[in-house]
């Protein structure tokens, strides 16, 4: 018998590179994907057409089935400030609730992977950032329905890990970029691409020189394919995944504006409680997923990205969006 997996946000950005990855899996015998096109697009999946993939269109807090699964991927969330800012009680219904009623559908024994973020780390007073870092979030500022969230999450699932037995794999994600993001998601690559495609004016927030490390989503899906469904894996997390070449986000900008004709850069004010900074601490990474490195230089991946965003702003194809 194949495994029956389950996949919330797999029509998001990087959950439909996951479904891509999961369905060169001989060993899956049915794919369900959960999402509610909040900020996933439908043209995400239209190129696949494996019998063994089931798309239920539905939130993930209400989604209900007799079925149980083998491992369930948990990614519905949006990511991006702007969007969970906007509607901070469904962002964390999506991450908390969605979770509650997730274990529901667990297998004895099954695995439950989740996305979590470098968020818990919140405003970081240490550099590079280790998994060990309890972080300083603001727990009633503007980013905390994500960032608490995100915190919550991990602690219910470890507590599941604690008490029921599930096989747990919590990866926290540092900034990813890459082709599948909303042209209008607002994050800082994909914000810059459309403008500088768009209206040729590149929104810099406060002065840009806080920084993040910005991984390549290929690279990000590597990594993520190997930790949530290797068995012989003996560690639920959380693991830090990135790229941990940092870069603030006025060179990012810069570099954005110098290979588009026609763009320029403009000051805006900052956004409130933007953190400064982010690096993640990859030592844990590399002993739990040995040989594996980002590969996509920074400039390589933004250039991929640009290729990218051209063809879909072109095409007009990301207007199927809700
Ligand atoms: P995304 O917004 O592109 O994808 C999220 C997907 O979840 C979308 O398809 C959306 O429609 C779906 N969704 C949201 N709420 C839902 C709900 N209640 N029910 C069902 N579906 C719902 O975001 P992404 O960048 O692909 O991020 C995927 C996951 O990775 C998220 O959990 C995010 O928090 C985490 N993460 C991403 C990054 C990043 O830089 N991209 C960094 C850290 C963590
Ligand atoms: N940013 C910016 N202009 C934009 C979008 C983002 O200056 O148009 C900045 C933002 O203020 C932050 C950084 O880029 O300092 C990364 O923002 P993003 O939303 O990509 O990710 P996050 O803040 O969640 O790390």
């Amino acid at each position: 018998m194949g495994k029956k997996v389950l996949v919330t946000g797999g029509a998001g950005f990087i959950g439909s590179h996951i479904v891509d990855r999961l369905l060169n899996r001989s060993d899956m015998e049915k794919l369900i994907i959960v999402d509610n096109f909040w900020t996933g697009l439908k043209q995400n999946l239209t190129h696949i057409k494996d019998q063994r993939m089931h798309l239920e269109t539905c939130d993930v807090e209400n989604f209900q089935t007799s079925e149980k699964f083998d491992e369930i991927i948990h990614l519905a969330s949006p990511a991006s400030p702007p969007w969970y800012m906007r509607e901070p009680v469904r962002t964390i219904k999506a991450n908390l609730v969605g979770a509650l009623n997730l274990i529901e559908m667990i297998q004895p024994g099954g695995r439950i992977s989740f996305a979590s973020t470098s968020e818990v780390y919140g405003d970081p007073l240490i550099t590079p950032q280790p998994e060990s870092y309890r972080g300083q979030v603001d727990c009633t500022g503007p980013r905390s329905s994500y960032d608490e969230s995100k915190r919550c999450t991990e602690s219910l699932l470890f507590e599941m890990r604690r008490t029921a037995g599930i096989d747990l794999r919590i990866v926290r994600l540092f900034n990813v970029y890459g082709p599948r993001t909303r042209p209008d998601d607002g994050r800082a690559v994909s914000n810059f691409l459309s403008q500088a495609l768009t209206t040729g004016e590149l929104t810099v927030y406060g002065d840009g020189l806080q920084s993040r490390s910005w991984g390549y989503v290929d690279d990000i899906v590597d990594a993520l394919e190997r930790y949530f469904w290797l068995d012989q894996i003996d560690y639920p997390g959380p693991l830090n995944v990135g790229n941990d070449r940092e870069i603030s986000v006025l060179d990012v900008a810069k570099f954005i504006a110098d290979i588009v004709p026609g763009a320029s850069i403009k000051m805006c004010p900052p956004i409130p409680q933007d953190p400064t900074n982010r690096r993640p601490d990859l030592t844990l990474c590399r002993q739990i997923l040995p040989g594996w490195e980002a590969k996509i230089s920074y400039e390589e991946g933004v250039r991929r990205t640009l290729e990218w965003f051209r063809d879909t702003l072109m095409s007009g194809a990301s207007s199927d969006a809700p």
